[in-house]
């Protein structure tokens, strides 16, 4: 610490002239440490990252990328932007980074622009079978746009059908073949991606959003190797700032590059830029990479436990972060379970499970993940114990914060969490 102020970290001073918008912060924060958070694309960031966030780069107007700018009194950010780039691509290995985009889906956008004109082709993975919104569908600029066509997953594997992917892409000859999406929880087969891509002549785009913590880690294979382009957010397993980026070959630099900036946004955050350089120099670490493996390690307990208390795990079970179950075999659907959890003190989502016979809205799964509850330190033993807590609070519980079980399952999640703290105190 210098003996400057940091004015970004004088909560007092928010307290003393907002106490309406100052407590909220607090009560957000008793609320993460309070329960258990499951969701599968959430994390808990480092007090560093939030840090770079809440600090005086806000302020500044860095139209342009560094050494380039529309604006004078660049120094500063140049420097923290060259960092965050130099440091995502030796963290992945890439060839070229772009760390400006303000999230995942404006990294997903930034593709779109590079690489597709309106009514073009674009192959996806289905929203329904594990995909995005920003993968083609029709309420999002990607299904209103372009021409999307969608795979899905095997019926019997429940796992990415690549036949008809394949299948798919020699009729249609798509401009753009996706891959990765929000609950597909098996490693991806990126050779086999790479030669469905190299057959018709297609951008092997890979959007990593989920899992590229895990890649980061050295925890599952990369995809930068055969992708031309890996478009990611930075707040999910990653565990930095809520944003986005994305890395690429370098034939492809200038279009993305172009495509972030001016084509789709204006200023970008030098803040969150700097607080994603942080959070790239902590991937890189060995505590990182021991993170990454046992966040792996406590969802395939997790999911095995599940499994045996009748909350089947689709395709079987899981190789990353996260588990999508479900809920048929126990009677109760997506919507039940996640209310249910809720009330007893357990964070989850409801989601879509393939071939789902329920609409989106109640669905019959839950999607479950591990990254926060590993990064508060939980091991093997705690996710036993989170199974079997899941099960009696969807199966017994009814979804009021007073039933009986809700309570009892509410006392053993303190406990939990009382042991292991996030942002202890
Ligand atoms: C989370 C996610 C995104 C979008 O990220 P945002 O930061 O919410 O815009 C895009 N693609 C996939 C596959 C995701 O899981």
């Amino acid at each position: 610490m210098t003996d400057d102020t940091f004015y970004g970290s004088d909560f007092g001073a928010l307290e003393a002239f907002d106490p309406e918008l100052s407590g909220i912060l607090l009560s957000e924060l008793e609320r993460i440490r309070g329960g258990l958070q499951l969701i599968a694309s959430e994390n808990i960031c480092s007090p560093e990252v939030l840090t770079a966030l809440g600090s005086t780069l806000s302020n500044k107007y860095a139209e342009g990328y560094p050494g380039r700018r529309y604006y004078g009194g660049c120094a500063e950010v140049d420097k923290a932007e060259e960092l965050a780039i130099e440091r995502c691509k030796s963290l992945f290995g890439a060839d070229h980074a772009n760390v400006q985009p303000h999230s995942g889906a404006s990294a997903n956008q930034a593709v779109y622009g590079a690489f597709l004109q309106p009514g073009e082709k674009l192959l996806a993975m289905s929203l329904p079978h594990g995909g995005h919104l920003t993968h083609g569908t029709k309420v999002s600029f990607s299904g209103k746009w372009f021409d999307a066509v969608h795979y899905g997953v095997h019926p019997e594997t429940e796992d990415v059908d690549y036949d008809e992917m394949e299948r798919l892409a020699k009729e249609h000859r798509p401009k753009v073949i996706c891959s990765g999406g929000s609950a597909i929880p098996r490693l991806l087969d990126f050779d086999r991606i790479r030669a469905i891509c190299d057959e018709v002549g297609a951008i092997m785009w890979v959007d990593a959003a989920h899992f590229i913590g895990l890649v980061a880690g050295q925890a599952i294979p990369s995809p930068v190797p055969q992708a031309d382009v890996v478009t990611f957010t930075t707040h999910k397993v990653l565990r930095g700032p809520r944003s986005g980026a994305l890395v690429c070959k370098e034939e492809h630099a200038k279009a993305l590059d172009k495509a972030v900036f001016p084509m789709l946004q204006g200023g970008p955050q030098m803040n969150t830029i700097a607080a994603k350089a942080v959070n790239f120099k902590e991937a890189a670490t060995p505590a990182y990479q021991d993170y990454a493996k046992n966040v792996i390690a406590n969802a395939k307990v997790l999911a095995t436990e599940l499994a045996e208390r009748g909350i089947r795990p689709t395709t079987g079970g899981t190789d990353t972060h996260l588990a999508l179950l479900d809920l048929q075999g126990v009677g109760v659907t997506g919507k039940e379970a996640e209310a249910r959890s809720d009330a007893a003190g357990i964070t989850l989502n409801k989601n879509a499970i393939p071939n789902d016979p329920q609409k989106p809205s109640i669905a019959s799964g839950i999607r479950v993940g591990t990254p926060s509850v590993t990064t508060q330190g939980m091991g093997a033993d705690e996710m036993v114990t989170i199974a079997e807590l899941i099960h009696t609070a969807v199966t017994k519980g009814d979804g009021d914060p007073d039933h009986e079980v809700s309570r009892e399952v509410r006392g053993r999640v303190t406990e939990l969490v009382t042991t292991h703290p996030a942002y202890p105190r």
